[in-house]
């Protein structure tokens, strides 16, 4: 069988289905699926995402060639169910189709869909003679002529100035005195129609094609071409999707909003994708086509009644002014929006989610454009995934499969504190688009955004309007601020997607690009002016508001408790003080991973006494200084061991290389001269002696340990001291020690010897026993390869997979920066393995340092402390080579408990 390239749809009936998002995109299975439920969708037809690849591997010419029978049969298609005529010379209707993009998921940066494709100066005047209605077949045209010279023959604004083809919007309007471009008459549209056609040609140098045949290819190639922009491609990066996807192309019947005051289009949502309430809502606009929505070109209006009032109050407008102004669907179009009710119903029903749809209403009726899952806060996935459980739509499993664990973290972050909110001073108030607490300075335009953030700045992003190509920009910022738009705006929908505090549609801002200002009620507020955003309120306040940390609701310790109920790994944290434990502690984490304790000999004059044994030359001065520092150790152990009672608390012993102890600064050297009684010189030269070339690969780990054994005797004793204290307080310390950077048994065995020869005698002082283990971090690869030997005298092993991964690859960690982001552009690597575990390689040492040591150990307890602990993918990785733990930091806990259950469960 020949390979099928082209899906029809129409009519109730459909080729493709939902579940062929692979093959037909998103939007192209949703169209064909919604047919199949009986929904009215208009006629059309899907080019699959194979032809999409083979576009890339064959070019256009051999493309073309490949699918033209099947495109013309398929125009055929729509012909026939919407009794219209693609090119028609006035035997019938004529046929004008949209030609849209729809890859496996939904993706911004692809190509802009073209409307009323099909017109040109003769069909315009059929259209107006057909529908006795030339205002709305001019309408249509300019239309056309501005996205198909946009998209497809890419006429573009230049920075800092306005889309052309706005600008000659913006002529006419103010020429004529007019601010809606409702109000432009059908002699206004040819006007802009003629002028339209001279910004293409003289911006492009090409006329304006003519042949709806030769729109259609060229559309169509433009949304393959769209799949390599450079914004594509960054949004896969960002989204970590891969090329081979490829995009398909839909071409359908169009369906007209324009067509007068009984006609509208607009986009809904079956829940409330900021909050995650079970409420109905959406925008739309009368007399308008579909991008009008999103673009913010006219303010948009509430689809519930609800809805519209809510609205109104945040605008501060009155009921009657919002009733005879502003006017809901459910007010301006009851038949309309009850069947607009009754589709998002079924659609929510149907596919047990939240759905995110399009639609038209063309003279009174009811067509949809398209649906999808909805993207959605952190938020409100979790209460989402809560209500439909208890709704019955969706059962324990799914609602944990449901989680982005990668989002909770939005939840985790601060808020802003109600004492310092009320103090604040609010300049404006706009729709409370996405929500979260973001406080920056202001920058307006997309790449200096990014320019700030690199020089370390916070930045608010402010715009008039965002669009795709603001996407990196938006990406940096810690919030986005918008004149125009509504709460499906591009920048609200982008930014709640990234999780991103979005407040959009602050009307009474003026944006002036030129003089990178913006100015509210008589205040100026300049680029670099700190400004803070309430993304859940829409407030914008002038300066920095304090922020504290979030509480957690009910609805996020369900989802926790699901998560408790189907894990088989368990998350500790890693934590160096009591603080940081207790923390995680009330985020669920079952004890300590990886307690480092070189922080804490900075502490204030801890680091004198740390210098004073670095600096001594003899063991009995190195002695002395130690014994300074053991009662701080011992308390930093207590509090640890204390917060963590009843769980297992892994500390490590010192790490790093010692000359980052040293004083290098004259003035810290003069200081300990003195305070030791030595010469400077000889502090000079000591400090000089310790320098190291390699430090990463040198004096560190175990190894400090095996050359000073009375730093490890001082350790083990402060920690088993502090146990025994503990204990004998009646409380319940589990303390393990871990040995790092060990590379053969042997340094192993005699750090365990001193570990083991020290707590006998502290249980002897005490009289007190407690029980402790020894075991080694497993971050060296001549470990992992004789992990069975270590195993015999281990008895738990935590993967160290950041030296792993640095001495695997041999990529120094401090060093890397300079090579991996082009490593990642160049498709070397897919991804940063500092970031995310690379299991081909890492992680078979991972693999094999797990299986090894059980098998010389079978009770030996594994798991891993490096970064990846957090990082979702790994966590199921770590999962699958049976770990028993993974351990991150504090506001990685929830995360890692999450992606933990969904390995569990999808095993
Ligand atoms: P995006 O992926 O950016 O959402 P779409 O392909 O969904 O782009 O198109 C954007 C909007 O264009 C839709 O929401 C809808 O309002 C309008 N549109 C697309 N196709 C048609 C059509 N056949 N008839 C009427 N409007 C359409
Ligand atoms: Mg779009
Ligand atoms: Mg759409």
């Amino acid at each position: 069988m020949s390979t099928k390239y082209v899906y029809t749809f129409g009519d109730g009936k459909a080729e493709g289905k939902a579940d062929m998002k692979n093959l037909l995109g998103g939007k192209g299975a949703n169209l064909a699926e919604m047919n199949l439920i009986g929904l009215p969708v208009p006629a059309g037809f899907t080019i699959t995402t194979e032809v999409c690849t083979l576009y890339n591997q064959k070019g256009k010419d051999a493309v073309v060639k490949l699918i033209e029978n099947d495109v013309k049969a398929g125009i055929a298609h729509m012909e026939k169910i919407m009794n219209a005529k693609f090119g028609s010379k006035g035997e019938a209707f004529p046929l004008m189709v949209s030609v849209r993009s729809g890859a496996r998921v939904s993706m911004p940066g692809m190509m802009d869909t073209v409307l009323n494709l099909g017109l040109n100066d003769d069909a315009v005047k059929l259209l107006a003679e057909k529908s006795g209605n030339a205002r709305f077949a001019w309408d249509s045209y300019r239309r056309f002529i501005q996205m198909y010279g946009d998209v497809v023959m890419g006429v573009a604004a230049a920075k800092g100035e306005h889309n052309p083809f706005e600008v000659e919007i913006d002529k006419l309007k103010e020429a004529k005195h007019i601010k809606q471009d409702t109000e432009f008459t059908v002699e206004d549209l040819q006007v802009l129609v003629e002028n339209f056609k001279k910004v293409v040609k003289t911006k492009t140098g090409k006329d304006f094609p003519t042949c709806p045949w030769e729109q259609l290819w060229g559309a169509i190639c433009a949304v393959f071409d769209s799949w390599m922009t450079e914004r594509a491609v960054l949004y896969r990066q960002l989204n970590q999707i891969p090329e081979e996807w490829g995009t398909a192309v839909n071409v359908q019947s169009m369906v007209y909003g324009n067509m007068g005051n009984n006609s509208a289009t607009g986009v809904a949502f079956s829940r409330d994708a900021a909050t995650g309430e079970d409420i109905f809502n959406g925008e739309y606009l009368i007399n308008a086509q579909g991008e009008d929505v999103v673009a913010g070109i006219r303010t948009p209006q509430e689809i519930t009644i609800e809805g519209s009032r809510r609205w109104a109050k945040l605008q501060g407008i009155s009921e009657e002014e919002r009733a005879s102004k502003y006017p809901s669907l459910e007010e301006a179009m009851p038949q309309a929006y009850a069947d607009l009710n009754a589709v998002q119903e079924k659609l929510e029903d149907h596919f047990h989610d939240m759905q995110d749809m399009e639609f038209t209403i063309q003279d009174g009726k009811l067509w949809m454009l398209q649906t999808r899952n909805g993207k959605r806060t952190g938020a409100a996935m979790v209460k989402m995934a809560v209500d439909m459980l208890k709704q019955g739509m969706i059962d324990e499993k799914t609602a944990l499969l449901r989680q982005e664990p990668a989002k909770l973290d939005e939840l985790l972050h601060p808020v802003f504190n109600k004492e310092a909110l009320k103090k604040a001073h609010v300049i404006t108030k706009g729709l409370p688009a996405s929500p979260g607490a973001a406080c920056g300075r202001v920058v307006f335009f997309a790449d200096e955004a990014e320019e700030w953030k690199n020089r370390g700045e916070k930045v608010v992003l402010v715009r008039q309007e965002t669009s795709p190509e603001d996407l990196r920009g938006m990406n940096v910022s810690e919030g986005i601020l918008t004149a125009r738009g509504g709460m499906t705006s591009h920048a609200a929908v982008v930014a709640r997607g990234m999780g991103k505090c979005c407040v959009s549609g602050a009307g009474d801002i003026v944006v002036d690009y030129a003089k990178r200002n913006f100015s509210v009620n008589g205040t100026i507020i300049k680029e670099g002016d700190w400004i803070s955003l309430n993304g859940s309120t829409g407030e914008v306040y002038l300066g920095k508001v304090e922020t504290e940390d979030a509480t957690l609701d009910e609805d996020f310790t369900a989802i926790m408790n699901l998560a408790e109920k189907y894990t088989r790994m368990y998350v500790r944290t890693n934590a160096d003080t009591p603080k940081d434990a207790r923390k995680a502690r009330d985020f669920g984490a079952k004890g300590v991973g990886l307690c480092r304790t070189e922080h804490m000999f900075f502490e204030g004059h801890r680091i004198d006494a740390m210098r004073e044994m670095i600096l001594s030359d003899t063991v009995e001065g190195r002695r002395d200084a130690l014994n300074k520092i053991l009662p701080m150790q011992r308390g930093d152990f207590e509090g640890i061991l204390e917060a963590m009672n009843g769980l297992g608390v892994t500390i490590r012993l010192l790490d790093p290389p010692l000359h980052e102890f040293t004083p290098n600064e004259p003035a810290s050297q003069q200081y300990m001269a003195q305070k030791l009684g030595i010469p400077v010189e000889r502090i000079k030269e000591k400090v000089d002696a310790l320098h190291e070339f390699n430090p990463m690969l040198g004096h560190r780990g175990c190894r400090l340990g095996v050359t000073y054994p009375e730093i490890t005797e001082m350790q083990a004793r402060a920690i088993i001291e502090a146990a025994c204290n503990l204990k004998l307080r009646g409380l319940d310390p589990r303390p393990e020690i871990m040995v790092p950077l060990v590379g053969t048994v042997k340094e192993l065995k005699q750090q365990a010897e001193i570990i083991n020869r020290v707590a006998a005698m502290v249980f002897e002082e005490k009289g007190v026993k407690v029980d402790y283990k020894v075991g080694t971090m497993i971050e060296i690869p001549r470990a992992a390869i004789t992990a069975d030997q270590i195993a015999e005298v281990a008895e738990f092993f935590s993967f160290g997979t950041n030296d792993l991964t640095q001495m695997t690859f041999g990529y120094s960690r401090d060093d890397a920066g300079k090579f991996l982001p082009e490593y990642i552009r160049k498709g070397i690597l897919k991804t940063d393995p500092f970031a995310v575990l690379d299991q081909e390689g890492v992680g078979r040492l991972v693999e094999m340092g797990v299986k090894l040591g059980r098998k010389t150990n079978a009770d030996l307890k594994v798991g891993i402390c490096g970064e990846h602990g957090g990082e979702p993918s790994s966590v199921i990785f770590c999962d699958s080579v049976g770990m028993n733990y993974v351990s991150c930091s504090p506001f990685r806990v929830p995360i890692a408990r999450v992606a933990a259950a969904q390995a569990a469960i999808e095993e």
